[in-house]
């Protein structure tokens, strides 16, 4: 396992400073004031990331616990939530809104490609008694990024507010929450920031936080309840224990991206060389357009299994690649150019692996990929 290249969409390669911020010596978070004040430090380190003023939290659990609190702490039973739906997260969130008792209203759009901005100004201009919507920044399954920009400015139109997986955008692709009005918008640690699986982060807006106060019934969660975390600082008291090696990791992560003019380019240059090279070959995108800058999912060959072409790209090649979800596994591989993963070097060792396994289970390609690859990076 040790000099296996982890190509996949999150977890992604974890830098060696970070590994070491957590071996640091720790201290009693609950009641060091010390750990009060390093915590609002790396808040406002993802405040840089994020664009935005409003609170951000972090939480001990993975991006799916921001996600369950979102819907935990604003939902009461009845409420009506927007579910946008055009992949495998955005349709998971149907089912937390569910579990919180709302009256879930689900817009399905094609997978295949992002949110149709225009289709959906005719349904919010026919239905928008919404309390909120969800939907997904990065359809991390598919490798289709949404108009996050767009989407929201609609919503505010009708004040509806926003709820936004972006958990594999953050740190990959610019993002500007206060400029483009979303409520909540969580990450998770393991995406395009490079830190090992374990923390969920959050934004919340002053609308986001009334809605979540003004409240008849009581949360239905302790874990899961945001209204804990409004007064953390002046309080100095978190809800639990911080898992503070994590938020080391997280920190010095942190410190790595905003250090990093060139993050942003690194990726869209990376992803379009990759994207490139695979039309350049009689391989196929699955998406037809939205194609996000962290992750690229690729149609498997007719004849061809996930099962024997992961074995054969970790065994022969240390190079290890996803599949897909749901109705995708066995249908798409998906390679995660996101944060530590988003270097030349990195995915000319995958396309190369990629490509000498193809050939070995008997796929003739057209073209060397890892060839391509280096010329449509120049
Ligand atoms: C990774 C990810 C999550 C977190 O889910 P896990 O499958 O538990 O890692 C949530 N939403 C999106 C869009 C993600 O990519």
């Amino acid at each position: 396992m040790s000099d296996l290249l982890i190509m996949t969409p999150g977890p992604t390669e974890v830098s060696e400073e970070v590994r070491r911020a957590m071996s640091r010596k720790i201290t009693n978070p609950d009641l060091d004031p010390e750990f009060f004040e390093f915590y609002l430090g790396v808040s406002s380190k993802l405040q840089k990331v994020l664009k935005t003023k409003n609170d951000v939290i972090i939480m001990s659990g993975e991006g799916i616990l921001g996600l369950e609190s979102a819907c935990a702490s604003l939902i009461e039973p009845e409420d009506k939530v927007l579910v946008l739906d055009n992949g495998i997260f955005g349709r998971g969130f149907a089912d937390f809104a569910d579990l919180y008792g709302a009256n879930v209203v689900k817009w399905d759009f094609p997978y295949d490609e992002k949110i149709n901005i225009n289709k959906l100004e005719k349904k919010l201009a026919a239905e928008n008694d919404f309390k909120f919507a969800t939907f997904v920044h990065c359809e991390t399954s598919t490798g289709v990024i949404n108009d996050a920009k767009e989407i929201t400015n609609l919503l505010n139109k009708y004040n509806i507010l926003s709820v936004v997986d972006s958990v594999s955008a953050i740190g990959g692709v610019p993002i500007e929450v206060d400029k483009w009005g979303i409520d909540i918008i969580l990450g998770g640690s393991q995406k395009c920031l490079s830190v090992p699986p374990g923390l969920t982060f959050l934004s919340v807006s002053d609308k986001a936080w009334e809605a979540v106060n003004d409240r008849e019934t009581p949360v239905r969660g302790y874990y899961t309840n945001l209204q804990l975390w409004q007064n953390w600082y002046e309080e100095k008291y978190f809800p639990y224990t911080q898992a503070i090696s994590d938020i080391y990791a997280l920190d010095a992560a942190l410190d790595k991206w905003i250090a990093d003019q060139t993050i942003y380019a690194r990726h869209k240059k990376i992803a379009e060389a990759v994207r490139k090279t695979i039309k350049r070959s009689n391989l196929n995108l699955y998406a037809k357009n939205g194609h996000s800058d962290t992750v690229t999912s690729i149609e498997i060959p007719k004849g061809i299994s996930y099962q024997e072409l992961n074995q054969l790209m970790t065994e022969s090649y240390n190079v290890m690649i996803a599949s897909s979800l749901g109705e995708f596994e066995d249908r798409l591989i998906r390679i995660g150019h996101m944060g530590e993963n988003c270097y030349d070097a990195k995915l000319y060792r995958t396309l190369k692996a990629f490509d000498h396994s193809l050939r070995e289970l008997g796929f003739e390609l057209n073209v060397e990929l890892h060839k391509i690859f280096v010329n449509q990076l120049n």
